[in-house]
């Protein structure tokens, strides 16, 4: 089916009649397919738990008796040939969304670029929400038959491992990780010769070699720098995401953007659409331009032509969190490229300007406002926020009028589901449940689910989470990591029946994880009430460089460690996808307090939502539009011109408020069979309206709807 297989190695001693496994352990496809994950889980449960669901390498420690056991198991070669069957299925793509709408594409005609993506713990190539989000729409890609490609980076190192000292304090570490043990392969030209390409940047010249990763029907493409032909420095340069410093960060962007697009040519796929995650990969934009002035265009017809072809998605709601290089950078590293564009210095370094921040540097979404025409945010209120904070750009033209438009992040439903919720929806909704994801009439039936056993599935997911806490600490005190004094605050004295409330994310300051903790004696007595125990459980990293989100994670981190809280709170270390999805199935409540409105969106609430996790959050982001009033807990924010310390004081108020007189009455409210049947009608409604609405199905058919087919329409043909 494509040559690139023959690159896959075959471990040894995988038996004949089971040699495909190593093919399936190369497609990301067995990650969200649950007979594919159960098909290598049944290999050795006990390996598949230590590797944390990682096939290539359990297909390469598994006992060779094994494998020559269950050559001759029947059942197990059935389910093998079941399993390999529905992936070749899949793969075949016949019936696809994408292809009876649009017709079945030969070639992928859109290329998706994104600094990092969230595809699964063995490819540690993402830092949080913005990743996982890419991931998660290459995905869906697949799954809708969208003809897709993916661009990003293959960071040797990956983004770093958290560790938390006995003092309570953030450890970055970086191992290189092993691309032996991850589905990482290097792609082919289409002579058959490994991908290579070469960026001339300023004094350095890069060289890079290109690996692919396959997600489901569609491929992503990595860039890595760390090649023989590259000196030291340069061979560094993608060693780490966001690792470096700003002028690390703009080779980076340079090689994403302008190396991406020569990639792409050395693959030979030519996509009609360019789409930007986020600014990083903004300079995709010049090398375009700089193609078509080089064919004969004069500039500005080539950068109309690059505008009406490029989408632009914006994440960040405040103009600080933008990319803005100074411009000796990028004297340094452009000089001699402007000219290529058609453009003097002056007219190229406005590109990276609004009219209002003129010589202030060059500014990465400046620079893709400037070249995209179709940009939107990834909220409705993030929409509305952009449109005010870019109303600068286009002089004279009404808020509303502003062309930035929005499209509502979702998740990746096969992804984010648990197993027994997704076995429970099977059987109450439908087989084919996450095939229909967006589809509200079908949802109506999570009413039909029996409380008994909507509540028997939910508890089961919040056991399964403790065990994950314990068997993580007992590992981390057993290897000598941890001393036995921490191993109360990973969480070991929590009790699967008390109400359990969840906090996951970047430990970035206006996500303001801290928040709970503003009032202690009251929040201890939420704790510590031996009617109506609640408990916390904290992960996430703050990034390196960001001192005052390492403070907040030594403050949570000496809660735990305090024993006036009775073990009712805890930090897991290393928050990764994989302790995520423990998380967003398995604890009850999943609280989010963004200092309005710098939540762009959010996704880690609608992933627990799926798994009948109730949210209770700052009406912000897609809680904004997701909430009903009956779905889950908001807390309606101040206005954002008000004093912070009083918005803070207003928030914590809001929050003690609903856990005393709503969230914890409700959850212990209880039928003489144990039932907290008032909880479940708002799990139930919570399911309803937010998992056809939030997922990725949604999203990316929006995405197809309103952005790919409006950017294609113009392209000449030849492209
Ligand atoms: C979903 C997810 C995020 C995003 O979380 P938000 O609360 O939306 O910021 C970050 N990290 C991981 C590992 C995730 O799975």
């Amino acid at each position: 089916m494509n040559t690139v297989d023959n690159a896959n190695p075959i471990p040894k001693h995988l038996p004949q009649n089971l040699i495909r496994l190593a093919e399936l352990s190369q497609n990301l496809w067995w990650s969200w397919t649950l007979e594919a994950r159960q098909l290598f889980e049944q290999i050795d449960p006990t390996l598949w738990y230590f590797t944390h669901h990682n096939p290539v390498r359990l297909l390469q420690e598994v006992k060779p008796e094994r494998l020559q056991e269950l050559a001759h198991d029947p059942v197990f070669v059935r389910f093998y040939s079941a399993v390999m069957k529905r992936f070749d299925e899949y793969r075949l793509g016949n019936g696809t969304w994408y292809g009876k709408t649009y017709g079945h594409p030969k070639s992928p005609s859109i290329a998706y670029f994104s600094a990092e993506f969230g595809l699964h713990t063995s490819i540690p190539i993402y830092s949080g929400g913005l990743g996982i989000l890419a991931g998660d729409h290459c995905k869906e890609a697949s799954d809708l038959g969208v003809p897709l490609v993916g661009i990003g980076f293959m960071y040797p190192q990956g983004y770093f491992r958290q560790r938390i000292t006995p003092e309570g304090w953030q450890e970055a570490a970086y191992a290189p990780f092993n691309r032996e043990e991850s589905p990482i392969r290097p792609a082919l030209t289409p002579s058959g010769t490994p991908c290579k390409i070469t960026v001339v940047m300023g004094h350095r010249t890069v060289a890079a070699q290109v690996w692919r990763v396959e997600v489901g029907r569609i491929v992503l493409y990595l860039i890595d720098t760390d090649v023989p032909e590259n000196n030291p420095e340069n061979r560094a340069l993608s060693a780490r995401l966001y690792g470096g410093d700003q002028e690390i960060r703009l080779c980076q962007e340079i090689l994403l953007g302008i190396g991406g697009v020569r990639m792409l040519r050395e693959l030979g796929i030519n996509p009609t659409v360019f789409h930007a995650n986020e600014g990083h990969s903004a300079f995709l934009t010049l090398e375009r331009i700089r193609e078509f002035v080089q064919k004969g265009s004069t500039h500005a017809e080539a950068s109309e032509l690059v505008r009406q072809s490029t989408v632009f998605t914006t994440h960040t709601p405040v103009p600080a969190g933008h990319d803005v290089f100074p411009y000796y950078l990028m004297d340094r590293y452009f000089t001699g490229y402007w000219e290529q564009l058609g453009l003097s210095r002056e007219e190229f370094l406005r590109l990276g300007e609004t009219p209002e921040s003129r010589g202030q540097g060059f500014n990465m979404t400046a620079l893709a406002m400037n070249l995209a025409a179709h940009v939107n945010g990834v909220s409705r209120e993030h929409g509305r926020v952009s449109r005010e904070m870019w109303q600068h750009h286009w002089p004279g033209l009404a808020t509303d009028l502003i062309p930035i438009k929005s499209v509502t992040n979702g998740i990746h439903a096969p992804t984010w589901i648990g197993p027994d919720m997704s076995q429970l929806y099977g059987k109450f909704i439908g087989p084919d449940w996450a095939e229909r994801c967006d589809e509200q009439t079908q949802w109506q039936r999570v009413s039909d689910i029996p409380d008994s056993q909507l509540w028997a599935v939910r508890q089961h997911m919040k056991r399964r989470l403790m065990g994950f806490i314990r068997e993580r600490a007992r590992t981390g005190w057993i290897n000598g990591h941890l001393q036995s004094s921490q191993v109360i605050a990973r969480g070991t004295l929590l009790d699967p029946e008390a109400l359990t409330i969840g906090f996951a994310r970047r430990f970035a300051t206006y996500k303001r994880a801290t928040l709970l903790f503003s009032d202690l004696e009251r929040l201890k007595r939420l704790l510590q009430n031996h009617w109506r125990p609640v408990q916390l459980v904290f992960a996430g990293k703050a990034h390196p460089a960001d001192e005052p989100g390492r403070y907040f994670i030594h403050e949570v981190v000496n809660f735990c460690n305090d024993h006036k809280l009775g073990g009712h709170v805890a930090f897991l270390e290393d928050y990764d996808m994989h302790m995520a999805k423990f998380l967003v199935q398995g604890v009850d409540v999943w609280l989010n307090t963004p200092r309005f409105p710098l939540e762009a969106s959010g996704t880690s609430g609608m992933k627990a939502a799926l798994n009948g996790v109730i949210n209770c959050s700052v009406l912000d982001g897609w809680w904004k539009e997701g909430y009903n009033g009956a779905n889950g807990w908001g807390i309606d924010p101040l206005p954002p011109s008000t004093d912070q310390h009083e918005q803070d004081v207003h928030d914590a108020e809001e929050l003690y408020r609903l856990l005393e007189q709503e969230i914890v009455p409700l959850y212990y409210q209880r039928d003489l069979d144990g039932t907290p049947r008032g909880w479940l009608q708002m799990v139930k409604e919570c399911i309803r309206t937010i998992a056809p609405q939030f997922c990725t199905k949604r999203m990316v058919k929006d995405y197809v709807e309103t952005m790919y087919s409006k950017a294609a329409v113009r392209t000449p043909s030849s492209w």
